[in-house]
């Protein structure tokens, strides 16, 4: 499999440690004596020295070529990668990002959330079950969290994303969005305020929003352009492409930044070809891409063929990355830890981790 890698890695004119992320958050890796289904951890590759962290599955797919045995990531039979910090990967209700200047926060319980059959959330340890429907518990939160990481103040955060369960209405999660930005005011927090998902849809309350929220960031939940209905929640599926293209372009209007998320393994290269292209001019920020990945066994089922080898991901890559050629947009390492991307590979610009 290494000799495939290198053999890729020249073909796609990309680094071998790209090659192998991709591949390690495809496959994932096998673990005897556990378990655990997830597993997330630093990664030293030896050839390169370079580290990055993963969050992946364990023993989901058992024809994976990566073994980890102690803190040695084995493909195949050879010893590639140094392993470090590893923990059991559960839904947290926060985690840091970039050199912790920024926050994912699970603000609505993710772990009771369930209806994509892509998502693996549900198939994870519980770890977030806190009430943030008040000002004050938001407040005491983030206060608690902050001094756990010995960070001085909110004024340190860059950006907060809040990436959450579905809520019952839309205006719950507007409310919602209202409450933490009130903690965050009155905690000093200057930096950015994003949401991930799919349930702001009225262009009244978007207006409202970029008026109240300062840099505020819509982040669509597209995750796959074709058969939506059959692989999402109600909530999420009921959002058209066209209806998404225009509230981007709408929020983008407003002073919004502006992006989508996809996985990628779900669908054919024409229709990643077609959607991009379709989206490109109603963003203002890279699509945030994500390699799928098998929380359960059963989830292999969904890959299409064509994406069960590892050339996929890399024609996927080059597909999106012509498509953004003269955007002027980049992709941020650190917004997908299941990304396509390292750190040099992108129109030879040097991407912020
Ligand atoms: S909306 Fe779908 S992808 Fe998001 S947490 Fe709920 S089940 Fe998972």
């Amino acid at each position: 499999m290494l000799e495939y890698f290198k053999k890729l890695a020249s073909l796609y004119k990309v680094p071998l440690d790209n090659v192998i992320s991709i591949a390690l958050n495809r496959y994932g890796i096998v673990m005897d004596n556990t378990l655990d289904n997830r597993l997330r951890f630093d990664v030293e590759i030896l050839d390169t020295h370079t580290k990055n962290f993963f969050a992946v599955c364990v023993n989901t797919y058992p024809n994976s070529p990566f073994k980890l045995v102690d803190d040695k990531l084995y493909l195949d039979n050879e010893v590639i990668a140094k392993v470090s910090n590893i923990e059991k990967d559960t839904c947290t209700a926060t985690y840091f990002r970039n050199n912790k200047k920024a926050i994912t926060f699970n603000s609505n319980s993710r772990s009771k959330c369930a209806g994509c059959k892509f998502c693996g959330t549900y198939s994870l340890s519980e770890d977030d079950s806190y009430d943030f429907s008040k000002v004050e518990n938001v407040i005491a939160y983030f206060t608690k969290l902050l001094k756990e990481n010995n960070i001085s103040g909110m004024e340190k955060l860059e950006s907060v994303t809040i990436c959450t369960g579905c809520f019952p209405l839309e205006d719950d999660l507007i409310k919602h969005l209202y409450t933490v930005n009130e903690a965050f005011i009155k905690m000093g927090y200057k930096g950015s305020l994003n949401y991930i998902g799919s349930q702001l849809t009225s262009y009244d309350k978007i207006k409202e929003i970029s008026q109240n929220i300062n840099d505020f960031g819509m982040y669509l939940t597209i995750e796959k352009f074709l058969d939506r209905d059959k692989f999402m929640r109600p909530e999420k599926a009921s959002l058209t492409l066209d209806k998404a293209k225009d509230l981007l372009e709408y929020a983008s209007s407003l002073g919004i930044t502006t992006t989508f998320l996809y996985i990628l393994g779900l669908e054919s290269l024409e229709a990643i070809q077609t959607y991009f292209t379709y989206f490109k001019d109603s963003i203002n920020k890279f699509p945030v891409v994500q390699v799928f990945q098998d929380y359960t066994k059963e989830q292999e089922n969904y890959r299409i063929e064509e994406a069960k080898d590892i050339e996929y991901y890399l024609q996927a890559k080059q597909i999106i990355k012509d498509i953004y050629k003269d955007t002027g947009l980049a992709p941020k390492l650190w917004e997908s830890y299941r990304g396509l991307y390292t750190s040099k590979d992108f129109q030879g610009r040097k991407l912020l981790r």
